[in-house]
Parts: structure tokens; C-alpha cells; sequence
């Protein structure tokens, strides 16, 4: 009686403890599975780590989707020399069962070799993190890796080679210095203006020239000094004995009147279609002010990849016969039934001759603009090599193609009044980087001879070496 009575407790729990069984297998292969998984965190930096400058920053992110992330660190030493822990972090556990918190942790940690006791020369970033799986006992899944480094504490030093920089406000200069190691950026900074330099005019490589220019509204204090930073990130700066000559720019005022919209804003409407809820004023101030802008960095972009030679050579040629209509600088307050409703500088020179002028190229250069660029209408801008342009806009007919080559006085177009134009004009502009200049320096020889040209032949001289002692 009792032994059946057990036998039957025995066969209603059979299901339950299939079921139980069933659970409990399903539990340890879900632990199994999860809890002892065997992927180890992953690291990716932000960027490569070559070299540690006298103030590295180093940044990057560990990550663990599988049981999230114990434990990061970061650590910096010299070969065979003892570990400077940069970072040191832990995160909890969400409780034995349940894995880590933080399945991604990205950080930025900086490093001074002076700090740490690191002289220059090799030295290992590593980086290391542990998971919160169960393996090797619970201690979890672990990953380490090396970066080969070098530190660089030492800031380039530079040599001016060029000695005095008198220059007009709007005008231009050229600077040129001696690196005492390869920079990954150097240049002539003008107030928080950067110029860019470039090494390969001179036999030496570690020489360096930049054009460089005050623009009109920089002031006759402005700081001007060469600026280099190193392959570890290390940067100098040298100052340049400068002097700005001051220059008065005009003001002229210009009446827009409703038919002068009504004939020019037609080529606009492309980018921009005229509504019946806008009004004339809204229509010009748009070309005056926003298309103007664009257009500026239109040709900005242009001459974005500079030829590294000085393919020009001597005074630059302007548009024969014209006369100056208007010049560099002058600003502008545009009238509107007789108000003022907006104002700009003309950063370029007007030049009017006969209408539809054959337009000879200023120098030799490199054709690397050459079709409509909004209010400059018809253009054609030329790279004269080391962030040197010249342009020529409003032109009725363009007559060479981008990439090619021209040489001085060459007929790149017909000059017209295409674009923002008045009357058959052209509109002759210098840009150096991305700042216009005073195209008048560029058509001076003495200009060209003292600021220019005298400079570089200084430099050349300098390098030819001194006859050694003659053989017997
Ligand atoms: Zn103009």
C-alpha cells in the first residue's frame, strides 16, 4: 500500500523533475554560453601612436560586449625600465551571475615624458584590459597591446633666413627659415592668420618659404612669426622683425537701383529662384552678401592643392591700354533708394580697356579654375605655384581649360561683364592662400626685386659652398 502509493508520489514527479532538469540545463548552457564566453576586450586608438611630443595626448576606446569590462589601463615605459601607470580604472559587476556595467569605455589620457622620467628616444605605450567573463577561474578574458613610440620632447628650431619684412596692409611678403628636423606643418602665422610654408625651392629641404599677407583690416601691430610643429607634435615659433606700412582704403558708395537687380539677378537664380515674397533688395543683398561668401570659398577650393615650384618669374603683366576703374581695398557701401544697405570690400582691381579685350595671363601658371563662379561671372584663376594665384573675372569668353599650363601674356579670355558687373570690365584679383592682395605690388619691379626676388637669391647664394683648397 505504502510502497505503491510512493511509486505513484514517484511518477507525478517525473514530469517535474524533467522540467527541472530541463531548466537547469538550459540555465548552465545560458551560463555557460555567456558567463564563460572567451573574447577578450578590444582596443581601437583614435589615432596611431608613432611619437610622444613633451605633452601627448593619447585617446582611444576598450570595449566588451560580451561581459562588459573589469578592468583598463594604460601604461608607459622605456624598454626594460619600470611601468608608469597612466590609467588605472575598475567597474563593478552587476553580481556573480550578471556581467560587467561598462561595455565600452573610451578615454583620453596625456603624457609628459619629463614627468615619468623618460629620456628621448623609444619607448612603449601599452594598454590593457580584463573582462568580467568566468573564464580562468573568473578572472575573466584578458588583452594587451604595444605601441612602439618614440619620444620627442625637443621643439623644431627655426632660423629666419630672411632678415626684414616690410608689409603694406593688404600687401604681401615672403619669409623664409632653416628647420633643424622634418615638420609635419610649418608656416607664417599673421595674426591667427596661417600661411602655410613649403620646403623643395631651395637644395636644402630642411629650407622653407611661405607667402604670406596682411590683409586690410589686420592692424600695424599685428604679430607675425614662423611657426613649426614636428612629427611627435612638438611646436616652435619664431618671431620675424616686421614693419606694416598702414594704407588708407577709400570708401566710395555704389546706388543699386531696382533695374540694375532686375538685369543681373536672372544668371543668380540658378542656386536661388527668385519668389514672388522676395524682394529686390532681399534678391541683391543674397548675391551681395551670402553668393559672395560662396564664391570666395569657390575659389579658395580651386587652389586647394598648390604646385610645390615657382613657376612665375619677374613683374606681372596687366590688362594693356585699361584704365584702374576701381582698386584694391576700396569699401563699399551699396546704396538702396537712399539708404545703406550693405557694405563690402573690393579686394581686387577694375580695369576697363575696349569692351571684349583680349585678357593676357599675369604670369605663368597653371590653369586651375576656369568657368562661372557666381558674382565673379566667367573666370579663369591661375596657380602660380607655392599658394600664389592670380584671377580674371566677368569674362565674356574663356579660352583655355583647367589643368593646363600658360605662359605669361598668354590669352586666357575676353574680357566681358559677366557675373556682379556694371560694364565690360576685368576684374584682376592676386590671392595668396587664401587672402586677396594688392595686385599693384605684383605689376612693380622694384617690388618684386626687393620683396621677392633679392630675398630668394640670398638664400641661394648661401647655400653655393665656399671654393675649398685648391689641389696641388
Ligand atoms: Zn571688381
Amino acid at each position: 500500500m505504502r510502497n505503491r502509493s510512493r511509486k505513484k508520489e514517484i511518477r507525478s514527479l517525473k514530469p517535474i523533475l524533467a522540467l527541472g532538469l530541463a531548466v537547469f540545463l538550459c540555465v548552465a548552457i545560458f551560463f555557460l554560453v555567456l558567463r564563460l564566453e572567451g573574447s577578450p576586450p578590444v582596443f581601437a586608438p583614435d589615432a596611431p601612436m608613432e611619437w610622444v611630443s613633451a605633452e601627448a595626448t593619447f585617446s582611444g576606446t576598450f570595449s566588451d560586449p560580451g561581459s562588459g569590462l573589469s578592468r583598463v589601463q594604460v601604461l608607459v615605459f622605456a624598454p626594460g625600465q619600470k611601468e608608469n601607470v597612466i590609467l588605472d580604472e575598475t567597474f563593478p559587476a552587476r553580481g556573480f551571475l550578471r556581467s560587467g556595467q561598462e561595455r565600452e569605455k573610451a578615454f583620453s589620457v596625456t603624457i609628459k615624458p619629463a614627468d615619468l622620467g623618460l629620456s628621448q628616444g623609444a619607448a612603449v605605450v601599452a594598454v590593457r584590459a580584463e573582462d568580467y567573463s568566468l573564464r580562468r577561474w573568473g578572472s575573466g578574458n584578458h588583452f594587451y597591446r604595444e605601441f612602439q613610440v618614440i619620444v620627442d620632447t625637443r621643439s623644431p628650431s627655426i632660423s629666419m633666413l630672411t632678415r626684414a619684412h616690410y608689409v603694406n596692409q593688404g600687401g604681401a611678403g615672403l619669409a623664409i627659415w632653416r628647420l633643424n628636423e622634418p615638420v609635419k606643418k610649418d608656416g607664417v602665422l599673421v595674426g591667427d592668420h596661417f600661411y602655410p610654408g613649403y620646403s623643395g625651392r631651395f637644395s636644402d629641404p630642411d629650407i622653407h618659404l611661405a607667402f604670406f599677407s596682411v590683409t586690410p583690416d589686420q592692424g600695424r601691430d599685428t604679430p607675425i612669426r614662423v611657426t613649426a610643429t614636428d612629427l611627435a607634435g612638438n611646436t616652435g615659433a619664431s618671431g620675424l622683425y616686421s614693419h606694416i606700412r598702414a594704407k588708407s582704403f577709400p570708401l566710395d558708395d555704389i546706388q543699386i537701383t531696382d533695374s540694375f537687380i532686375e538685369r543681373i539677378m536672372p544668371q543668380f537664380e540658378t542656386g536661388h529662384p527668385s519668389r514672388p515674397d522676395t524682394t529686390n533688395l532681399d534678391q541683391f543683398l543674397y548675391v551681395n552678401r551670402d553668393r559672395r561668401q560662396a564664391d570666395y570659398l569657390e575659389l579658395v577650393g580651386a587652389g586647394r592643392d598648390t604646385a610645390r615650384t615657382m613657376l612665375w618669374e619677374g613683374v606681372f603683366e596687366r590688362l594693356p591700354r585699361a584704365s584702374n576703374r576701381a582698386g584694391f581695398g576700396d569699401r563699399r557701401n551699396y546704396l538702396y533708394k537712399g539708404e545703406i544697405v550693405d557694405n563690402q570690400s573690393h579686394l581686387g582691381v577694375d580695369l576697363a580697356s575696349t569692351a571684349r579685350s583680349p585678357v593676357p595671363a599675369g604670369n605663368t601658371g597653371i590653369v586651375v579654375l576656369a568657368g562661372t563662379v557666381g558674382i565673379y561671372g566667367e573666370t579663369v584663376m591661375l596657380d602660380h605655384g607655392y599658394g600664389l594665384y592670380s584671377s580674371y573675372s566677368h569674362l565674356s569668353q574663356i579660352s583655355v581649360t583647367k589643368g593646363q599650363t600658360v605662359k605669361k601674356g598668354e590669352i586666357v579670355g575676353v574680357s566681358g561683364s559677366t557675373g556682379l558687373a556694371g560694364g565690360d570690365h576685368l576684374h584682376f584679383a592676386v590671392m595668396v592662400h587664401d587672402s586677396f592682395v594688392d595686385p599693384k605690388e605684383w605689376w612693380d619691379p622694384s617690388w618684386i626685386k626687393n620683396n621677392i626676388t633679392s630675398k630668394i637669391r640670398a638664400v641661394e647664394e648661401s647655400l653655393i659652398p665656399a671654393p675649398g683648397p685648391v689641389p696641388e
